[in-house]
């Protein structure tokens, strides 16, 4: 196949959802049709989507499985698939929302029974930013959920999003007899009797579901949906403006794999990623180029090596090749990389635009870095980083250890774990993140990995506010904020609370404050 060839067949996604609406369920489904796993419960072994504290440091330990599930790939149809795994528990949303960016699609799981819930809206606002296409998936038909057409005003009234149904449930819980599929023609039967899983629309009048109540339901309620529904819309879809919608039972494996292969029809190939400078580079573009968006420690947390996940987005990766770190502008040899076929972790035999390689890295990395061959001389756009929300202010317990507790900090935060200040005058370590677990980790992670026990001293919430250096004067600090530094030396006012920012603003009216740094 040639280079193009190659790319064309790439599929990169990622599934957000609310926790328990069925995410784990549906990849190992998606996982087992694409031979890559033999049984369920390979997925689930690491799932974190309600995990307590414990659960979470006992994955941590099984790090080997949690570093091959990141990013999981198969084939199907012709088509290379690559699925790339999202933390389900909203402290690591911001992980998230860094893997959105290094895929081509989304798949949103919506639980039937709950329709769109608060996870989901946040999620869905990255991928909207961004304007990638958004498959939705409605599971657990097999029990008793909302309305069909309610949950697709919900999408709209909800989320903002147009829909169009691609097949209908016919009955739902105890009356679920099956799917009314618009794209394929036929009817996906449930609980089929003599083996006939799918009835095309032309056969279904000799059927005995033809007869059944809920049948005919199905068949007003695609009749109206014709009428006054949407159409689909290659175009519109492409654009992330309308979200083909399906349903289905992932636990009882029915119409996922109808699903699958209605989303690969449909999904897009690897698409253009724009630079700083607004350039937009090609996938078919013959030099290689790529993003770090994910650093994750390795196996053994003995070891300091770390895995750098990079999205590539043009060229062909060939072993041992030499890149540019535009960060740095150093060059660097990409020999140890391993790439994510299903359940094991391979040498690279073919990783072209649109696929995922893991770079081991000893510190070399960090979230957000360009790799580029060739002509490429400005870095992709920066990934989105969020404010964070609450604080700790952290030092060393053993003041022996402070070249292993410096280490540990900057190795974890250009992981993208925790965010890291210092206090303006006095140099002392803050800690921002979004969710508390993420300072828990941090915590455990220090100890673990770096022999560095910490104290870490909760600062609460906090609102931040950079401030122009050129307006600073340090007598601005005052008990009800922190001045602070960030870790490219930016000044910020960690404020009390809202109040406490407003007595500001009254205060220094001339003074004008950002939600980021922005001068
Ligand atoms: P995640 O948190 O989104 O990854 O959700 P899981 O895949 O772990 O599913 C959460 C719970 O819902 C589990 O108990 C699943 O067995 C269950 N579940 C998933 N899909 C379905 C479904 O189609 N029907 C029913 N009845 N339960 C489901």
């Amino acid at each position: 196949m040639s280079l193009q060839e190659e790319i064309k067949i790439r599929r990169t996604f990622a599934i957000i959802s609310h926790p328990d609406a069925g995410k784990t369920t549906i990849t190992e489904q998606l996982l087992k049709f694409g031979g890559a796993i033999r049984e369920a419960g390979t997925v689930k072994a690491r799932k974190s989507g309600n995990f307590a504290k414990s659960d979470w440091m006992d994955i941590e330990k099984e790090r080997g499985i949690s570093v091959t599930s990141s990013v999981m790939q198969f084939d199907y149809a012709g088509k290379r698939v690559n699925i790339l795994d999202t933390p389900g528990h909203e402290d690591f949303s911001e992980d998230t929302y860094r893997t959105l960016m290094a895929v081509d699609a989304a798949v949103m799981v919506i639980d039937s029974a709950k329709g769109i819930e608060t996870q989901t809206k946040k999620l869905f606002q990255v991928v909207k930013h961004r304007h990638i296409p958004v498959f939705t998936f409605i599971n657990k038909l097999d029990r008793d959920g909302l309305e069909p057409l309610d949950l697709l005003s919900e999408l709209e009234d909800i989320l903002g999003i147009s829909s169009v149904p691609m097949n209908w449930p016919i009955g739902m819980g105890k009356n679920f007899q099956g799917l009314y599929d618009f794209d394929n023609e036929r009817i996906e039967v449930y609980q089929p009797a003599d083996g006939e899983r799918y009835v095309p629309f032309s056969e279904v009048g000799g059927h005995t579901l033809s007869k059944n109540p809920f049948y005919e339901q199905a068949v007003e309620d695609a009749e109206l949906l014709r009428d006054a529904g949407n159409e689909f819309d290659k175009k519109a879809v492409l654009a992330g403006e309308l979200t083909p919608v399906f349903f289905g039972s992932a636990l009882t494996s029915f119409g996922v794999q109808t699903f699958l292969e209605t989303f690969l029809k449909f999904a897009p190939e690897p698409g253009k990623h724009k630079t700083i400078d607004d350039v937009e580079i090609d996938p078919m573009n013959p030099d290689f180029s790529g993003f770090v968006f994910k650093i994750q420690a390795n196996m053994d947390p003995k070891h300091r090596d770390r895995i750098a996940f990079v999205r590539i987005v043009s060229g062909k990766f060939e072993r041992g090749m030499s890149v540019n770190l535009l960060r740095t502008g150093k060059q660097v040899k990409l020999s140890n990389v391993t790439q994510f076929m299903a359940d094991t972790r391979e040498n690279v035999q073919n990783a072209v635009a649109g696929d995922i390689i893991g770079v081991y890295d000893t510190g070399t990395y960090q979230v957000g870095d360009t790799l580029a061959t060739g002509k490429l001389k400005t870095a992709f756009e920066p990934l989105p980083t969020f404010t964070p929300e609450i604080f700790v202010k952290v030092s060393a317990r053993n003041v022996m250890k402070q070249k292993s507790f410096q280490k540990g900090i900057e190795q974890l935060v250009q992981e993208g774990a925790v965010q890291l200040y210092r206090t303006y005058t006095t140099n002392e370590i803050l800690l921002g993140a979004v969710g508390q677990l993420q300072f828990e980790v941090f915590k455990d992670r220090m100890e673990r990995e770096y022999n560095a026990e910490i104290i870490m001293t909760p600062l609460g919430n906090k609102t931040v506010r950079w401030i122009n250096p050129a307006e600073l004067d340090e007598k601005m600090s005052s008990s009800r904020n922190i001045l602070a530094r960030d870790r490219f030396d930016h000044p910020l006012f960690l404020f009390e609370n809202d109040f406490a920012m407003r007595w500001f603003i009254d205060k220094y009216p001339d003074v004008r404050l950002f939600t980021e740094f922005n001068v």
